[in-house]
């Protein structure tokens, strides 16, 4: 469904999948894809919108979670776009099984065509690629300024944050990683689970909620 303009969401489908985004610009982006088993009911709700998976220039994803990657290789044959992935999940990418193994689900392997840089220009967006570990090693977000949106995979969500017990999590980092976060110019925060917040003024309310309520155990 579009969220605002050229973004459209795409809710996370079932158990360990997660919500997709479509950024439709003279390059069109997907980011997180989601998990491999839903990938059909992916292409169904992008059809709804008006997409084809060949429309699809350049697919990403914001960690190495399998919610959030496992569908990565089987979007790319569909579609024939390219894989951007940033140096860091490069680094990790060997490790990706590790978690796969923790939820029981095989990996589905993928390598990457290009790697992401500071930001990613899509046309009249540009997407600046921000480092955010604490869920994740490898976590990234993407903020796009002309658009407001901040995909945010599962640093923070709609009053909740990322569990940090997973390998290579860290309280501490979370904690700053929201902190940056939060000094973005945000209209529509567009979370790797749940809803999508909308609203400049919720998007604040939902960080001093998150600071308010998860910063001491985290
Ligand atoms: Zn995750
Ligand atoms: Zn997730």
């Amino acid at each position: 469904m579009r969220v605002t303009k050229n973004v459209y969401w795409f809710p996370e489908r079932g158990l360990l999948d997660a919500n997709t985004y479509l950024i439709d610009d003279e390059l069109t982006v997907l980011i997180d894809p989601g998990l491999h088993k839903y990938v059909k009911r992916l292409v169904k709700d992008m059809r709804g919108d008006g997409f084809e998976p060949r429309d699809v220039d350049v697919i990403t994803i914001t960690h190495l979670h399998i919610d959030h990657y496992g569908a990565v290789s089987v979007f790319k044959e569909l579609s024939g776009a390219k894989i951007a992935i940033h140096p860091i999940q490069k680094q990790y990418l060997p490790l990706a099984g590790e978690v796969s193994s923790f939820f029981g689900i095989k990996t589905p392997k993928f390598s990457e065509d290009f790697h992401l840089g500071e930001r990613l220009s899509l046309g009249s967006v540009t997407l600046d690629i921000i480092r955010t570990p604490g869920h994740s090693p490898d976590s990234i977000c993407f903020y796009s300024p002309e658009l407001k949106i901040l995909v945010s995979g599962d640093v923070i969500f709609d009053r909740s944050v990322g569990r940090t017990d997973l390998p290579g999590g860290s309280g501490e980092e979370l904690k700053a990683s929201i902190n940056k976060l939060s000094t973005f110019d945000t209209e529509y925060l567009l979370p790797g689970h749940m809803s999508v917040v909308e609203g400049k003024r919720n998007v604040i309310n939902n960080f001093e909620f998150v600071r308010k309520y998860y910063f001491d155990w985290l």
